[in-house]
């Protein structure tokens, strides 16, 4: 595991040190300031072959994502098994491949980000961590919190799916429900972190959670044999994995360990009642503007605005991808479809993914011959009150 080198702005550039705990970049002269990239001097790295060097080390616990070790900050992980999920064949697509996201601790894509952003609140001495949620984080958060003995406090809106309230109590945490969205939780947290000595772990506010879901880039492309899919569907609240992916794809190229100038085409995906990213994309926009109401049974989407917003809509046209609004009409019908057809109980998010790429593929837009990696970002079991609602189920059926 290499030495951080330095912490990058993702605005300014500017350079900040990593041996203390960091938050936003403190030179930024424009507001809001930048969220920081955790860099590595690569060079050491550069013209090896992945397969010497990805991997479990001997004698050490570093499987799941801790594979990749090489490009991961010199610290003991807090792991419950995050990482390496299943590249699943679509039954019906050749070329459709879905990240199965849901097989994770604590059952969703945010296990990565919050293990690493975990490890390394341990790593520097940090005693409390607070957390805005819109659930899975909640839950993420809570659990690698007390794998570490941290404490976590957990900001969520009241109306989450019961699931991620169930598990961030059953952790231990300290959980508050909000009335209001997860900006109204981040709100919140901003307030009060000062006098009760929180450190903010929320998205892009530090450096690590985005380090952690880079893995999911790393892993795609190795599920592949060290090659780019052509597109990569990406269910977009807050946005970090998409960032972690371009980031990764950065560094993967630097390394020598794939061939640039075929990076995939990445597609951002929305829901209708809350779409933020969409309409700036749309209009030609750097950043997005706050979405009023967000309104959508795929809670994870109802994000009114993302912090990462500049690097999201730079990261979609840089790949010549775009951003894709699906109705939840859409993607509940998806959402059955692939739980009858397929086998797999996707998450409202993963659905509206995998709704748009039936989209764009029923119009030409994409080709059945096109590589196309959806992800499904958790497990649809912690959504049953929506999915019980889409499936019409009784009251006397739910019982
Ligand atoms: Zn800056």
């Amino acid at each position: 595991m290499p030495a951080i080198a330095y912490l990058e702005c993702s605005r300014c550039h500017a350079r900040l040190r990593a041996d203390v705990p960091q938050t936003l970049c403190t030179a930024c002269i424009d507001q809001p300031a930048g969220a920081l990239y955790v860099r590595y001097d690569l060079n050491p790295l550069a013209g090896t072959s992945p397969l010497d060097v990805v991997g479990a080390r001997q004698g050490e616990p570093w499987s799941g994502m801790w594979r990749y070790h090489a490009v991961l900050p010199d610290a003991i992980p807090v792991t419950l098994g995050e990482g390496w999920t299943p590249m699943l064949r679509s039954r019906r697509y050749a070329n459709l491949f879905l990240k199965e996201e849901g097989a994770n601790p604590t059952g969703s894509f945010k296990a990565r980000g919050l293990a690493l952003a975990v490890t390394m609140a341990r790593h520097y001495g940090l005693k409390k961590l607070a957390i805005p949620s819109a659930g899975n984080a909640a839950g993420a958060l809570a659990a690698y919190a007390t794998a570490s003995g941290i404490e976590a406090h957990i900001f969520m809106p009241r109306d989450v799916p019961l699931a991620n309230i169930v598990e961030a109590t059953a952790y231990g945490a300290k959980v508050t429900l909000v009335d209001g969205v997860i900006s109204d939780c981040a709100r919140i947290v901003g307030e009060r972190k000062q006098a009760e000595g929180w450190f903010d772990v929320s998205t892009l506010k530090e450096p690590f959670r985005v380090e952690g879901k880079k893995t999911m880039g790393y892993e795609l492309v190795e599920q592949l044999g060290w090659e780019y899919p052509d597109a990569v569907f990406y269910p977009t609240g807050g946005g970090v994995g998409l960032i972690g992916m371009w980031k990764a794809f950065d560094e993967l190229e630097q390394l020598g360990w794939v061939k640039p100038g075929r990076r995939p085409r990445m597609y951002a995906i929305q829901s209708t009642g809350c779409a933020p990213v969409v309409r700036a994309f749309n209009e030609g926009a750097a950043v997005s503007q706050m979405w009023t109401s967000p309104q959508t049974a795929a809670s994870g989407l109802r994000v009114p605005k993302a912090y990462g917003d500049y690097i999201i809509l730079d990261a979609l046209r840089a790949s010549g991808g775009k951003a894709v609004a699906v109705s939840d009409e859409e993607t509940f019908a998806s959402l059955k479809d692939w739980a009858a057809e397929e086998g797999v109980f996707l998450s409202p998010e993963g659905a509206a993914a995998m709704a748009a790429y039936a989209r764009l593929i029923a119009s030409g837009e994409l080709k059945p011959s096109d590589r196309i990696v959806v992800f499904n970002t958790g497990s649809g079991l912690k959504y049953t009150e929506v999915i019980a609602d889409a499936l019409g189920l009784s009251a006397a059926e739910r019982r």
